[in-house]
């Protein structure tokens, strides 16, 4: 009979063990690999002795992935990349409304929702033809669809989150009938069939294929910081308007993420959470694909960003990009921006 006591005893100290244990690792999935994300994870890892795995993805892959794994998922974090996308995992009802004064504090009201949080932004911006454009016809996204343009706009596919969320920011600000008109007329004013990314869009400007297109300034900042000679060229070629300065600001997305609901180990991903609104983290997060920090006053130095110079950001709470979402999609099916 002695060793019923004892037996409980062992079990309830391995499972204080389970419990310890389970606090000191993190299971992130993310749809971002940059190198410096190394040494934004082993800083955390440093500071907190949380290990963090990681699982890497493409955005829409790893959605579908935790989505599958349903209860059993094993992820206690999310990051992805744009409003759309975190929007739809909110919208599947993967994350969990997290509660934290830091995060409260550190992410301004608009970069936030109740369940999850931006970490980095990057502006939609327009890229045009230095020889073939006058920058003073290209300064508002409204301009790209004036008839003036016709044959002249390139873009990527309608059904792209990063279309979808500036034309969601079109519709909060000037309502659906204005923003279908809009479409509408980038549409007419195409000079090919939507195809490629964002750099694709700038090498066919700076060939001359367009003479003007939208890309997230990311990409504009990496062509700017090539060394390789065919991609200095590229941006030799080509201007970048802040779009919308007279208005409401240029269309701002972001990077972020959430805990999930069925996270594992809740304590540790608000920690993470919370350590990505950090100075530090905030830098390696941001400068890590050339985008600026949410937090304010952290300071990055890229030499890319300070080219780009300041501007006047559009302020639309990040949870209206996400509300519009599904407006956004039958708009462009409408007008056919594929
Ligand atoms: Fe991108």
């Amino acid at each position: 009979m002695k060793t019923f006591p004892r037996l409980i005893l062992a079990l309830a100290a391995a499972s204080t063990l389970n419990a310890l244990a389970e606090e000191k690792v993190l299971n992130l999935y993310s749809a971002r690999h940059y190198q410096t994300d190394e040494a934004l994870y082993a800083n955390f890892t440093k500071q907190t002795g949380i290990k963090i795995n990681r699982i890497e993805g493409k955005e829409d892959e790893l959605l579908e992935r935790i989505k599958n794994e349903g209860s059993n998922s094993p992820a206690d974090v999310f990051l992805t990349v744009d409003a759309a996308r975190l929007a739809k995992a909110h919208e599947l009802g993967l994350f969990a409304p997290v509660t934290s004064k830091t995060l409260e504090t550190r992410i301004p009201a608009n970069l936030r929702t109740a369940d999850w949080f931006a970490f980095s932004k990057r502006a939609r911006v327009i890229v045009y033809n230095k020889s073939a454009i006058k920058a003073e016809d290209v300064q508002t996204y409204e301009d790209l669809a004036n008839p003036r343009l016709k044959g002249k706009v390139c873009s990527r596919s309608g059904a792209h989150p990063y279309n979808l969320s500036l034309m969601a920011s079109i519709i909060a600000h000037q309502g659906e009938a204005k923003a279908e008109t809009w479409a509408k007329g980038m549409v007419a004013n195409f000079a090919r069939a939507p195809k490629g990314g964002d750099t694709d869009q700038i090498k066919a400007v700076a060939a001359g294929e367009c003479g003007v297109a939208l890309s997230n300034t990311y990409y504009v900042a990496r062509l700017m910081r090539s060394t390789k000679p065919e991609e200095t060229k590229i941006m030799e070629q080509v201007g970048v308007v802040w779009p919308n300065q007279a208005t409401t600001g240029t269309h701002i997305n972001v990077s972020g993420g959430g805990m999930l609901k069925t996270a594992p180990h809740k304590e540790a991903a608000v920690k993470f959470l919370e350590y990505l609104a950090s100075d530090e983290a905030q830098r390696y997060f941001a400068d890590g694909n050339n985008e600026w920090p949410v937090v304010a006053g952290v300071k990055v130095a890229n030499p890319a960003l300070e080219a780009l110079g300041k501007f006047k950001a559009d302020d639309l709470p990040v949870g209206s990009l996400a509300m519009y979402q599904v407006k956004a999609q039958m708009i462009f099916d409408r007008v056919g921006f594929k």
